[in-house]
């Protein structure tokens, strides 16, 4: 039965780089996920385009060649897929991790497939698995979406996006164009000042020019087959409706860390306990790498400067296997 130096979970951009920092350092290792390569992105709108440049997307400086200004999702699963395969990593797609439990110093594995043990682990498994529910009546009706693929689907009919963030606005803009007819739900009073610095203007001039409603300082209240009830500052508004995109976030998931030990912040924003030199949980050999780090705060930590996790990681398992 063997012992991996390393085993990592979850093969997001981060969970490679930290593969690729193993097998460069002679460690054996052993990257379990539990959906596809780059599971999160190949989830992603099928339109995405990244908001940073592809030079900050690249990992163990390959470079991430493109000629748009700014990558899209298709070149991203292609640059990480061939990223992993060149170095030849070892890794179990479509094996979900359910357990790991330290026993002595050696960490057993459990998944939906088979067991693993190891003598440290690196948890990356991101926040993109469980959206911000809403938690009102009608969220479970089939015609409301956490996630949004292809504007395609929604021609003719009537959409109302909830949020005010990158998902939301490109998406109120790409069914817009695909002639749905498009309501914006944002809590707040304006477009969030994150959105991509060249989408706001057009998603402002939709506005201006009134081609895409908008209701601001408002929330959804209640979702029905074929109208929503929305509340506005100036009082209940129901409009017809036949789509949500409820694009209101995700968060890590913190079931999955509490069972692996890891301590959690009580108070927003929930941050899994870990040594910010290290990246070393509250369980000794048991790491913490990529967004999963910011807890609740999603905007925290992302590819660009999580990056280096893998780097840190491996210089403190080398101190230890080494010393
Ligand atoms: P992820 O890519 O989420 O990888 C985690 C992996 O773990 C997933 O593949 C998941 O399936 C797997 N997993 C989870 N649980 C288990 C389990 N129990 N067992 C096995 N596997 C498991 N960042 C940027 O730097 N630039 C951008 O332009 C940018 N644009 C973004 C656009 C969108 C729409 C979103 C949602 C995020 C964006 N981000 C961007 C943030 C960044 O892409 C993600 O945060 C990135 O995917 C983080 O990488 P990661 O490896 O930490 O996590």
């Amino acid at each position: 039965n063997t012992i991996y130096d390393v085993i990592i979970i979850g093969a997001g951009p981060i969970g490679i780089a930290c593969g690729i920092a193993a097998k460069n350092n002679n460690l054996s290792h052993l990257i379990l996920e539990k959906g596809c390569l780059v599971n999160s992105l190949y989830n992603y709108p099928i339109n995405m385009t990244f908001f940073s440049s592809s030079e900050r997307l690249e990992i163990e400086e390959i470079p991430f060649v493109t000629t748009n200004p700014k990558p899209k999702r298709a070149e991203a699963l292609e640059y990480y897929r061939r990223v992993h395969d060149k170095y030849r990593l070892n890794t179990r797609l479509f094996e979900e991790v359910l357990s790991c439990d330290k026993n002595e110093d050696i960490f057993d594995i459990h998944t939906s497939k088979g067991d693993y043990r190891a003598r440290h682990v690196i948890v990356a498994t991101g926040f993109y698995d469980i959206p911000m529910y809403l938690n009102i009546p009608g969220e479970e009706l089939p015609k409301v979406r956490h996630y949004y693929d292809d504007p395609h689907y929604y021609a003719g009919q009537h959409v109302v996006v909830v949020g005010a963030s990158n998902s939301s606005i490109d998406a109120a803009l790409e069914t817009y164009r695909k002639g749905a007819k498009v309501t914006l739900v944002i809590r707040g009073t304006d477009i969030s000042p994150r959105v991509k610095y060249w989408v706001r203007p057009d998603i402002l001039n939709r506005i201006a020019e009134g081609t895409i409603d908008v209701h601001y300082e408002s929330c959804l209240k209640e979702i029905r087959a074929d109208e929503v009830d929305i509340q506005t500052k100036d009082g209940l508004l129901t409009i017809p409706n036949d789509f949500v995109l409820a694009l209101t976030g995700y968060r890590p998931n913190f079931e999955l860390l509490q069972r692996f030990n890891i301590a959690i912040q009580e108070e927003f924003p929930m941050i899994p306990e870990h040594n910010p030199d290290t990246m070393e949980t509250n369980v000794e050999g048991l790491y913490l790498a990529g967004v999963v780090c910011g807890g609740l705060n999603t905007h925290l930590w992302f590819i660009e400067n999580s990056r280096i996790h893998a780097k840190m990681i491996m210089a403190d398992i080398l101190a230890k296997l080494r010393p």
